[in-house]
């Protein structure tokens, strides 16, 4: 069976890695693609949000199977434009169709959802242009620090934690009124600040059974020590030392069985990935948002851990067979380390060429993201580039082959965190 992934990051490359070791799998196309998903399959040159151009090319290369990495085409109705087509709709799309990535693009709705379905999360209100004073007489009441979130999707950026009420009502004017975010930042969701640790939980599902992929947790901010700005993600960890059974057993009941008959209850039809951004309150989980697709990195430390055969699970969705899915899970842990262009994740340069990747032991995972192929090179293309994932016995053993694997891959200006993991050395182990 032919696939179409669509994204261009490591996360689609990790995906298209897994895939490729389908027996059920022939030609794995990735749109747009990087350097890297060429070695598995052929990079598609295609507008990925002309959704007529995308159905042309599956129509033309027998797709029977599209995987959408990331968000915005889900949000954007991919899923619904190939349902709705005659000659699509027989292609399984792995993603919700456009109500149930309503969970991802809209911090609003999202938290409505989580409220009007007792799933823990924190205390919120919601605002727009119009509502601007009852936000400021809101934030006047409110505890600090403060989280201001724009309501729809700002690639990573529009989440501001505000520690007084002078740079919460800053943020406020800045979203609202400035409009910072674009649209996105019409709205506004004020909400408490959680203190915990992190970690993200991942499902397969329906709508009604799920699978349980391995949880990871991600490293946000550019700088060691979680210092500096937000990124894509500096690297990740699988699996997280501090999710225990009964940690987990709390995110099945509290979290993902009523995100499922919320889904129910509200008729959305859901089938993809759900990722749950959660909060580690004191042992009590506490959802800080919904993604309808993968992480990137998580991705790539979740799937070297997943030993079933990937297409073998999209299948068992297709025929609504999750709930018998024995999912095999490799119990070593997998560190991944971002390396990223130096400025990132501000300004830039691109087209410095990439070498030693050579030299990485073959154990260790290479997953390309900002990547290209000039005259016969290898140049950095994006802010995050590279993504090495080592599995180990250890938590220390999989980190030292993961920057071992980090260190011999360079360019003028790379930078990477060496201090992945390190908080959770002593968590809970
Ligand atoms: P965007 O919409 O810009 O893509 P996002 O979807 O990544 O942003 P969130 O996941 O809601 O936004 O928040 C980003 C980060 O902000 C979280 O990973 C977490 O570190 C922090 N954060 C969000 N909400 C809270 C909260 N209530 N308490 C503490 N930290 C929070």
């Amino acid at each position: 069976m032919n696939v179409l992934i669509i994204g261009s990051g490591a996360r689609e490359h990790a995906i298209a890695l897994k895939l490729s070791q389908s027996e059920y799998c022939e030609q794995i196309f990735v749109a747009p693609g990087n350097a890297g998903t060429e070695m598995f399959g052929t990079d598609a040159c295609i507008d990925i949000h002309n959704f007529e151009e995308l159905g042309k090319f599956a129509a033309d290369f027998n797709v029977m199977m599209i995987v959408v990495g990331q968000e915005n085409s889900l949000v954007a109705g991919i899923h619904d434009y190939f349902q709705q087509s005659e000659y699509l709709k027989h292609i399984l799309v792995i993603g919700p169709k456009k109500a149930g990535a309503m969970l991802e693009g809209s911090k609003g709705f999202c938290k409505a959802f989580l409220q009007k379905y007792n799933i823990p999360t924190a205390r919120y209100q919601a605002f727009t242009e119009e509502t601007y004073l009852d936000a400021v007489e809101y934030l006047r009441n409110h505890s600090y620090p403060a989280v201001i979130k724009a309501d729809g999707l700002a690639a990573g950026k529009g989440v501001i934690i505000a520690p007084t009420f002078e740079e919460a009502i800053d943020t406020l004017d800045d979203m609202l009124h400035n409009k910072r975010f674009g649209n996105a930042s019409s709205k506004v969701v004020i909400e408490e600040y959680l203190d915990g640790i992190e970690v993200s939980v991942f499902i397969l599902t329906d709508g009604k059974e799920y699978v349980l992929l391995p949880e990871a947790k991600d490293y946000k901010r550019i700088g060691e020590g979680d210092s500096g700005l937000n990124t894509g993600g500096m690297g990740a960890v699988s699996p997280v030392p501090f999710v225990d059974d009964l940690f987990m057993q709390k995110v099945k009941s509290q979290v993902i069985e009523p995100t499922l008959q919320g889904l129910q209850a509200e008729a959305i039809d859901y089938s993809g990935f759900l990722f749950i951004g959660l909060m580690n309150v004191n042992g009590d989980p506490y959802v800080i948002e919904y993604n309808v697709r993968l992480g990137d990195p998580e991705t790539e430390a979740i799937l070297p851990r997943i030993k079933s055969d990937l297409f073998e699970l999209f299948r068992a969705l297709h025929e609504h067979k999750l709930g018998e899915f024995k999912l095999e899970i490799d119990p070593r842990t997998a560190t991944t380390v971002f390396l990223v262009s130096g400025g990132y994740p501000e300004g830039f340069e691109k087209g410095k060429e990439i070498t030693g990747i050579e030299n990485v032991d073959p154990d260790t995972l290479v997953f390309h993201a900002g990547t290209k192929i000039v005259n016969g090179k290898l140049v950095n293309n994006g802010g995050r580039v590279i993504a090495v994932t080592a599995l180990g016995e250890t938590m220390d053993e999989a980190l030292a082959k993961a920057n071992a694997a980090a260190e011999a891959i360079t360019w003028q200006d790379r930078y990477y965190r060496h201090d992945i993991g390190f908080d959770l050395k002593n968590v809970g182990v």
